[in-house]
């Protein structure tokens, strides 16, 4: 990972990424807040920083992707983050997107079944954020009932059905964002969920999207 050094350069081409970002449909301030405050070159290797503030998901190893800051922005923006909510992250990959959530104020629990990534994040996000993110190794199609229920619920992997153990896990009112596709296809449909009553759900879909599955059981 490399030195964490944020200059006037990067933070020149964060700001023409955000006002792209504004460009193409973000209208949340404060998610385009965030992703001006958070240095995404962090999150590369020091040989790929150049590429950190174009509009494109970037290979972090272990076969896995940061996602590409629109989709970052979009799925944040229909979370309708408020300050104090307890988020539910599945996919903690590089932790762009924890951290994103942290910096707006939510209480951030994240999960990824990759032990390899799970601890170099591990190490990485209490350097870039003081607020506390709790960092978890495991399967997210369990999520984490004994840090539930959640008043938002991220998933950053490509789900081929939704798990119904997260949905048990949001509270009334909460919403869940998560990319659903089936196998056959190689995109998915990216769906706003939100609880109306302990078993009653409102599903919007909003639009294609293109992620790494969401695999089952941890990765050693
Ligand atoms: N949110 C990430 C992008 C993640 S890419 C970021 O901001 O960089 C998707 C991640 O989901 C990968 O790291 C992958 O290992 C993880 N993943 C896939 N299936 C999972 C599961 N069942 N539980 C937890 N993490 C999972």
């Amino acid at each position: 990972m490399n030195e964490l050094q944020d200059t006037y350069k990067h933070k020149g081409m964060r700001l023409k990424l955000v006002e792209e970002l504004a460009l193409n449909g973000i209208k949340d301030e404060r998610v385009l807040e965030a992703i001006n405050k958070v240095p995404r070159h962090f999150f590369f290797d020091n040989a790929f920083v150049e590429k950190a503030y174009e509009n494109k998901a970037f290979p972090i190893g272990e076969q896995q992707t940061i996602s590409q800051p629109q989709t970052v922005a979009y799925q944040t923006q229909l979370l309708e983050i408020k300050k104090g909510d307890k988020v539910l992250e599945i996919g903690t990959g590089s932790g762009y997107q924890a951290c994103i959530l942290a910096v707006m104020g939510a209480r951030v629990i994240t999960i990824e079944r990759n032990k390899k990534l799970h601890l170099r994040t591990k190490k990485l996000l209490p350097q870039l954020t003081k607020r506390p993110i709790i960092q978890l190794f495991g399967d997210g199609y369990f999520g984490a009932p004994t840090y539930g229920p959640f008043d938002k619920i991220i998933v950053t992997a490509a789900a081929p059905y939704i798990p119904p153990l997260l949905l048990d896990q949001l509270r009334i009112g909460g919403i869940m964002v998560i990319p659903v596709g089936t196998e056959k296809e190689d995109w998915q449909s990216m769906l706003k969920i939100t609880k109306t009553a302990e078993d009653a759900f409102d599903k919007q879909v909003h639009f294609k999207c293109k992620f790494v599955p969401m695999l089952k059981g941890k990765q050693f």
